[in-house]
């Protein structure tokens, strides 16, 4: 693996674990260590006695706060977070080598550190090496009404907004039934407006009309006067 590589499926854990928490507030502790051996962590570091309840609470909340970073859409502001973990979190860099990964970055407290400190200290600084890598925020929460689901993706082109095709799609669709909505109700406003106008018109010319007549009236009535 090279150090993106190592960086990204920091970055997927982070987001993995960020976005089932964020979907179950109360992921039990068994959810937790599940999402964690699928990420590579040692089994004997999630038993019972390892990872204990008060364990998994400390790693909900840190999830919870990744997640508010997570959906952060400002880049400044993202950046400005992730020192704040830095600066509260993060300890001297360090190489290290584990489980059968190559060399990699640790910013984490090591031993010191609680399974929260660890996820906030290990995300902040996998996030940041996307942030430095790409130039800007390849993560986010997705747009579409009602999901908000977090997505990591540093793909070529445009930001990405939506966590999946399928959100995407649909959005596309709401979009396009409130812009033609939209201008049915323009056009219905129109009509009105243009009623409105003809019937105003309409009366304006009556009363035309009638101030002519009564001119014609008595324009004619010597003429109609001398027919009699
Ligand atoms: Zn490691
Ligand atoms: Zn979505």
């Amino acid at each position: 693996m090279t150090d993106s590589a190592q960086g990204f499926s920091a970055a997927r854990r982070l987001v993995d674990l960020a976005e089932a928490v964020r979907a179950d507030p109360g992921l039990p502790r068994t959810g937790l260590t599940a999402l964690l051996a699928r990420h590579g962590e040692n089994p004997a570091d999630l038993t019972p006695g390892a990872f204990t309840e008060a364990d998994a609470a400390d790693l909900r909340a840190a999830a919870r706060r990744m997640a508010d970073l997570l959906a952060e859409p400002d880049e400044d502001r993202s950046a400005e977070a992730l020192n704040a973990l830095f600066a509260q979190y993060a300890a001297r860099p360090r190489l290290t080598r584990h489980d059968g990964h190559p060399w990699h970055l640790h910013v984490d407290r090591g031993d010191e550190a609680g399974w929260g400190e660890w996820f906030l200290a290990a995300g902040a600084l996998a996030l940041a090496q996307l942030l430095t890598e790409h130039g800007r925020i390849v993560w986010g929460a997705c747009a579409a009404a009602g999901c908000g689901r977090l997505f990591l993706g540093g793909g070529p082109g445009s930001a990405r907004r939506y966590c999946s095709g399928t959100c995407a799609t649909r959005e596309r669709v709401a979009a396009h039934r409130r812009r033609k909505r939209a201008e049915a109700g323009a056009a219905g406003a129109a009509g009105a407006r243009a009623a409105e106008a003809a019937e105003t018109g309409a009366a304006e010319a009556a009363g035309a009309r009638a101030a002519a007549g009564t001119g014609a009236e008595a324009a004619t009535g010597p003429w109609s006067g001398a027919g009699r």
